[in-house]
Protein backbone atom coordinates (compact mmCIF):
# COMPACT_ATOMS: atom_id res chain seq x y z
CA UNK A 1 0.00 0.00 0.00
CA UNK A 2 1.22 3.56 -0.24
CA UNK A 3 2.35 5.67 1.64
CA UNK A 4 -0.53 8.50 3.36
CA UNK A 5 1.59 9.73 5.68
CA UNK A 6 5.28 10.47 5.34
CA UNK A 7 7.03 12.41 8.13
CA UNK A 8 10.56 12.83 8.04
CA UNK A 9 12.78 14.35 10.49
CA UNK A 10 9.98 16.71 11.84
CA UNK A 11 10.93 18.69 15.04
CA UNK A 12 8.24 21.05 17.01
CA UNK A 13 9.56 23.00 19.73
CA UNK A 14 7.95 25.02 22.66
CA UNK A 15 9.17 28.00 22.97
CA UNK A 16 8.60 28.97 26.80
CA UNK A 17 9.77 31.35 29.64
CA UNK A 18 11.47 28.80 31.29
CA UNK A 19 13.41 27.02 27.71
CA UNK A 20 13.21 25.31 24.75
CA UNK A 21 10.71 22.26 25.03
CA UNK A 22 11.94 19.50 22.87
CA UNK A 23 8.52 17.70 22.49
CA UNK A 24 8.63 16.30 19.34
CA UNK A 25 12.37 16.13 18.47
CA UNK A 26 13.72 14.65 15.05
CA UNK A 27 10.78 11.99 14.10
CA UNK A 28 10.50 10.27 10.93
CA UNK A 29 7.82 7.55 10.38
CA UNK A 30 5.37 6.69 7.44
CA UNK A 31 1.57 5.68 7.45
CA UNK A 32 0.53 3.06 4.90
CA UNK A 33 -3.01 3.48 3.39
CA UNK A 34 -5.61 1.37 5.73
CA UNK A 35 -3.03 0.76 8.22
CA UNK A 36 -2.98 1.72 12.14
CA UNK A 37 -0.16 2.66 13.59
CA UNK A 38 -0.56 2.83 17.23
CA UNK A 39 1.55 5.31 19.03
CA UNK A 40 2.47 4.48 22.55
CA UNK A 41 4.74 6.36 25.59
CA UNK A 42 3.95 7.37 29.16
CA UNK A 43 2.18 10.96 29.24
CA UNK A 44 4.54 14.24 28.89
CA UNK A 45 6.42 11.98 26.06
CA UNK A 46 5.08 14.25 23.34
CA UNK A 47 1.94 11.86 21.48
CA UNK A 48 -0.48 14.40 21.66
CA UNK A 49 1.70 17.14 20.49
CA UNK A 50 2.67 15.14 17.95
CA UNK A 51 -1.16 14.51 17.05
CA UNK A 52 -1.44 18.59 16.89
CA UNK A 53 1.64 19.06 14.92
CA UNK A 54 0.49 16.36 12.40
CA UNK A 55 -2.47 18.71 11.84
CA UNK A 56 -0.47 21.75 11.38
CA UNK A 57 -1.86 23.12 14.59
CA UNK A 58 0.64 23.18 17.22
CA UNK A 59 -0.17 24.09 20.30
CA UNK A 60 1.44 27.60 21.37
CA UNK A 61 4.05 28.18 22.36
CA UNK A 62 4.70 25.49 20.13
CA UNK A 63 6.53 25.75 16.49
CA UNK A 64 7.75 23.38 14.09
CA UNK A 65 11.16 24.68 13.69
CA UNK A 66 12.02 21.78 10.49
CA UNK A 67 11.21 18.78 8.90
CA UNK A 68 8.68 17.91 6.75
CA UNK A 69 5.20 16.34 6.94
CA UNK A 70 3.77 14.73 3.35
CA UNK A 71 -0.45 14.22 3.24
CA UNK A 72 -0.79 11.91 0.07
CA UNK A 73 2.34 13.36 -1.61
CA UNK A 74 1.30 17.39 -0.02
CA UNK A 75 3.63 18.74 1.79
CA UNK A 76 2.09 20.89 4.51
CA UNK A 77 4.84 22.54 6.58
CA UNK A 78 4.79 25.88 5.96
CA UNK A 79 1.52 26.15 4.14
CA UNK A 80 -0.38 29.17 5.43
CA UNK A 81 -2.92 29.25 7.98
CA UNK A 82 -5.86 29.63 5.27
CA UNK A 83 -4.66 27.50 3.09
CA UNK A 84 -4.70 24.45 5.92
CA UNK A 85 -7.90 25.74 7.37
CA UNK A 86 -9.29 25.43 3.63
CA UNK A 87 -7.48 22.00 1.92
CA UNK A 88 -5.62 20.40 5.06
CA UNK A 89 -7.18 19.71 8.09
CA UNK A 90 -10.34 17.73 8.69
CA UNK A 91 -11.01 17.43 4.91
CA UNK A 92 -7.01 15.29 4.48
CA UNK A 93 -6.18 14.74 8.41
CA UNK A 94 -8.79 15.00 11.29
CA UNK A 95 -8.05 14.30 15.01
CA UNK A 96 -10.43 12.75 17.71
CA UNK A 97 -9.23 15.25 20.61
CA UNK A 98 -8.60 13.90 23.60
CA UNK A 99 -11.57 14.07 25.85
CA UNK A 100 -13.39 16.12 22.89
CA UNK A 101 -16.95 14.16 24.14
CA UNK A 102 -17.02 16.79 26.99
CA UNK A 103 -16.34 19.68 25.64
CA UNK A 104 -19.44 19.55 23.26
CA UNK A 105 -21.69 22.28 23.75
CA UNK A 106 -24.46 21.69 25.70
CA UNK A 107 -26.58 24.39 23.99
CA UNK A 108 -26.57 23.19 20.33
CA UNK A 109 -27.97 19.81 18.86
CA UNK A 110 -25.63 17.38 17.77
CA UNK A 111 -26.84 18.19 14.50
CA UNK A 112 -25.85 21.69 15.00
CA UNK A 113 -22.37 20.92 16.08
CA UNK A 114 -21.57 18.39 13.47
CA UNK A 115 -22.37 20.34 10.07
CA UNK A 116 -20.73 23.25 11.35
CA UNK A 117 -17.66 22.96 9.46
CA UNK A 118 -19.12 21.10 6.45
CA UNK A 119 -21.06 24.81 6.01
CA UNK A 120 -17.77 26.64 6.56
CA UNK A 121 -15.40 24.45 5.13
CA UNK A 122 -17.36 22.58 2.09
CA UNK A 123 -19.75 25.08 1.31
CA UNK A 124 -22.69 22.86 1.57
CA UNK A 125 -26.30 23.48 2.13
CA UNK A 126 -27.97 23.08 5.17
CA UNK A 127 -29.91 20.14 4.20
CA UNK A 128 -27.08 18.12 2.33
CA UNK A 129 -24.89 18.75 5.58
CA UNK A 130 -27.32 16.79 7.70
CA UNK A 131 -27.64 13.93 4.97
CA UNK A 132 -24.43 13.72 5.61
CA UNK A 133 -24.47 13.77 9.13
CA UNK A 134 -26.97 11.22 9.41
CA UNK A 135 -24.95 8.94 7.31
CA UNK A 136 -22.12 8.93 9.14
CA UNK A 137 -24.18 8.56 12.59
CA UNK A 138 -25.36 5.61 11.12
CA UNK A 139 -22.20 4.01 10.08
CA UNK A 140 -20.65 4.58 13.85
CA UNK A 141 -23.83 2.55 15.06
CA UNK A 142 -26.40 5.48 16.31
CA UNK A 143 -29.78 6.38 15.64
CA UNK A 144 -29.59 9.40 12.73
CA UNK A 145 -32.17 10.99 14.64
CA UNK A 146 -29.62 11.65 17.01
CA UNK A 147 -28.58 15.45 15.20
CA UNK A 148 -31.64 16.61 16.68
CA UNK A 149 -30.77 15.39 20.51
CA UNK A 150 -28.63 17.48 22.46
CA UNK A 151 -25.30 16.25 24.27
CA UNK A 152 -26.62 15.99 27.57
CA UNK A 153 -29.81 12.89 26.01
CA UNK A 154 -26.28 10.76 25.41
CA UNK A 155 -24.35 8.19 26.96
CA UNK A 156 -20.50 8.47 27.17
CA UNK A 157 -20.67 5.93 24.55
CA UNK A 158 -22.63 7.94 22.05
CA UNK A 159 -20.69 10.81 22.45
CA UNK A 160 -17.83 9.21 21.79
CA UNK A 161 -19.41 7.72 18.56
CA UNK A 162 -20.44 11.74 17.34
CA UNK A 163 -17.20 12.89 17.90
CA UNK A 164 -15.47 9.68 15.81
CA UNK A 165 -18.25 10.27 13.02
CA UNK A 166 -17.59 14.01 12.96
CA UNK A 167 -14.29 13.50 12.37
CA UNK A 168 -15.07 11.34 9.30
CA UNK A 169 -17.33 14.03 7.75
CA UNK A 170 -15.05 15.20 5.15
CA UNK A 171 -13.88 11.71 4.28
CA UNK A 172 -10.10 12.34 5.40
CA UNK A 173 -7.04 10.39 4.68
CA UNK A 174 -5.81 9.95 8.08
CA UNK A 175 -7.32 10.19 10.92
CA UNK A 176 -5.49 10.74 14.50
CA UNK A 177 -7.14 9.03 17.62
CA UNK A 178 -5.79 10.66 20.55
CA UNK A 179 -6.64 8.44 23.60
CA UNK A 180 -9.96 8.06 22.07
CA UNK A 181 -11.36 5.38 25.00
CA UNK A 182 -9.71 6.45 27.96
CA UNK A 183 -13.00 8.02 29.41
CA UNK A 184 -14.93 5.25 29.00
CA UNK A 185 -15.88 2.15 30.92
CA UNK A 186 -13.96 -1.44 30.30
CA UNK A 187 -17.26 -2.28 28.10
CA UNK A 188 -17.51 0.43 26.16
CA UNK A 189 -13.73 0.49 25.32
CA UNK A 190 -14.28 -2.76 23.85
CA UNK A 191 -17.10 -1.51 21.82
CA UNK A 192 -15.43 1.97 20.91
CA UNK A 193 -11.92 -0.04 19.74
CA UNK A 194 -14.81 -2.70 17.31
CA UNK A 195 -15.90 0.38 15.98
CA UNK A 196 -12.64 1.62 14.56
CA UNK A 197 -11.85 -1.68 13.88
CA UNK A 198 -15.04 -1.68 11.40
CA UNK A 199 -14.25 1.48 10.21
CA UNK A 200 -11.04 0.78 9.04
CA UNK A 201 -11.93 -2.22 6.78
CA UNK A 202 -14.78 -0.53 5.80
CA UNK A 203 -13.28 2.44 4.84
CA UNK A 204 -9.87 1.57 4.61
CA UNK A 205 -9.38 4.53 7.17
CA UNK A 206 -5.72 4.78 8.16
CA UNK A 207 -5.16 5.93 11.53
CA UNK A 208 -2.69 6.79 14.78
CA UNK A 209 -4.17 5.70 17.66
CA UNK A 210 -2.68 7.42 20.51
CA UNK A 211 -2.54 6.20 23.86
CA UNK A 212 -0.61 5.94 27.33
CA UNK A 213 -2.29 1.33 27.19
CA UNK A 214 -0.52 -0.68 25.19
CA UNK A 215 -2.94 -3.25 26.03
CA UNK A 216 -5.36 -1.44 23.92
CA UNK A 217 -2.79 -1.21 21.23
CA UNK A 218 -1.95 -5.12 20.80
CA UNK A 219 -6.32 -5.32 19.48
CA UNK A 220 -6.09 -2.20 17.05
CA UNK A 221 -2.59 -1.42 15.68
CA UNK A 222 -0.90 -3.09 12.23
CA UNK A 223 2.50 -1.31 13.46
CA UNK A 224 3.55 0.34 17.04
CA UNK A 225 5.78 3.10 17.88
CA UNK A 226 7.10 4.29 21.01
CA UNK A 227 7.96 7.17 22.24
CA UNK A 228 10.16 8.48 24.80
CA UNK A 229 10.63 12.02 25.88
CA UNK A 230 10.56 13.71 22.39
CA UNK A 231 12.10 10.66 20.35
CA UNK A 232 10.81 7.96 18.91
CA UNK A 233 12.71 5.10 20.28
CA UNK A 234 11.26 1.70 18.39
CA UNK A 235 9.05 1.04 15.81
CA UNK A 236 7.75 -1.77 13.71
CA UNK A 237 4.92 -4.73 13.40
CA UNK A 238 2.66 -4.79 16.43
CA UNK A 239 3.47 -8.84 16.87
CA UNK A 240 7.15 -7.77 16.99
CA UNK A 241 7.23 -5.04 19.43
CA UNK A 242 4.91 -7.41 21.60
CA UNK A 243 6.79 -10.31 21.53
CA UNK A 244 10.61 -9.55 21.01
CA UNK A 245 10.96 -5.86 22.06
CA UNK A 246 14.26 -4.70 21.57
CA UNK A 247 14.51 -1.70 23.30
CA UNK A 248 15.00 -1.44 26.89
CA UNK A 249 12.01 1.20 27.60
CA UNK A 250 9.66 -0.95 25.76
CA UNK A 251 10.79 -3.74 27.34
CA UNK A 252 10.32 -2.22 30.73
CA UNK A 253 6.61 -0.54 29.33
CA UNK A 254 5.35 -3.68 28.15
CA UNK A 255 6.44 -5.56 31.95
CA UNK A 256 3.77 -2.82 33.40
CA UNK A 257 1.19 -3.99 31.48
CA UNK A 258 -1.27 -6.58 33.77
CA UNK A 259 -1.48 -9.77 31.26
CA UNK A 260 -4.31 -11.92 32.04
CA UNK A 261 -4.19 -14.43 34.86
CA UNK A 262 -1.12 -12.83 36.00
CA UNK A 263 -0.73 -12.08 40.04
CA UNK A 264 -0.85 -7.84 40.14
CA UNK A 265 2.07 -8.01 42.38
CA UNK A 266 4.14 -8.90 39.92
CA UNK A 267 4.01 -6.14 37.76
CA UNK A 268 6.95 -4.34 37.40
CA UNK A 269 6.72 -0.63 37.43
CA UNK A 270 9.42 1.86 35.66
CA UNK A 271 11.66 3.81 37.86
CA UNK A 272 12.29 6.95 37.58
CA UNK A 273 10.49 9.92 36.43
CA UNK A 274 10.13 10.86 32.71
CA UNK A 275 13.04 13.24 31.69
CA UNK A 276 12.34 17.54 31.68
CA UNK A 277 11.90 18.16 27.80
CA UNK A 278 14.05 21.62 28.16
CA UNK A 279 17.14 20.01 29.25
CA UNK A 280 17.06 16.28 28.25
CA UNK A 281 19.87 13.82 29.83
CA UNK A 282 22.80 13.54 27.12
CA UNK A 283 23.31 10.83 25.01
CA UNK A 284 20.15 8.39 25.47
CA UNK A 285 17.21 10.04 26.79
CA UNK A 286 16.31 7.25 28.87
CA UNK A 287 20.28 6.43 30.29
CA UNK A 288 19.16 7.68 34.17
CA UNK A 289 16.09 5.17 34.11
CA UNK A 290 17.62 2.48 32.00
CA UNK A 291 19.41 -0.57 33.69
CA UNK A 292 22.00 -1.51 30.77
CA UNK A 293 23.40 1.98 30.71
CA UNK A 294 26.24 1.93 29.31
CA UNK A 295 29.31 4.83 28.86
CA UNK A 296 28.71 5.27 25.19
CA UNK A 297 24.40 5.79 25.91
CA UNK A 298 26.26 8.93 28.32
CA UNK A 299 27.58 10.61 25.08
CA UNK A 300 25.84 10.01 22.03
CA UNK A 301 22.71 9.62 20.52
CA UNK A 302 21.76 6.10 19.20
CA UNK A 303 19.46 6.41 16.18
CA UNK A 304 17.19 4.11 15.09
CA UNK A 305 18.71 0.92 13.30
CA UNK A 306 17.03 -2.01 11.75
CA UNK A 307 17.02 -4.85 14.26
CA UNK A 308 14.88 -7.25 12.02
CA UNK A 309 12.76 -6.65 8.93
CA UNK A 310 10.37 -3.83 9.03
CA UNK A 311 11.36 -3.55 13.07
CA UNK A 312 13.89 -0.46 14.21
CA UNK A 313 15.33 0.61 17.58
CA UNK A 314 17.44 3.39 18.94
CA UNK A 315 20.03 1.73 21.70
CA UNK A 316 23.43 1.06 21.42
CA UNK A 317 22.71 -2.82 22.83
CA UNK A 318 21.72 -3.30 19.14
FE1 LIG B 1 19.79 1.81 27.71
FE2 LIG B 1 22.00 2.63 26.48
FE3 LIG B 1 20.08 1.42 25.10
FE4 LIG B 1 19.72 3.87 26.04
S1 LIG B 1 21.20 3.25 24.50
S2 LIG B 1 18.28 2.20 26.13
S3 LIG B 1 20.79 3.78 27.99
S4 LIG B 1 21.35 0.53 26.73
MG1 LIG C 1 -1.96 13.25 25.73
Amino acid sequence: AKNVLEVKNLKMYYFTNKGVVKAVDDLTFNLKKGEVLGLAGESGCGKSSLGFTLMGMPTAPGKIVGGSIKIDGREIVGLPEDVLRKEVRWQKIAMIFQGAMNALNPVYTVGHQMIEPLLLHKGMSKDDALDRAQKYLELVGLDPEIVYRYPHELSGGMKQRVIIASALLLEPEVVIADEPTTALDVVVQAQIINLLKKLKKELGLSMIFITHDLSILAEISDRVAIMYAGKIVEIGDSEKIYYEPAHPYTQKLLSAIPRLHEDIERLEFIPGQPPNLINPPKGCRFNPRCPYVMQVCKEQEPELKEVDKDHYAACWLL
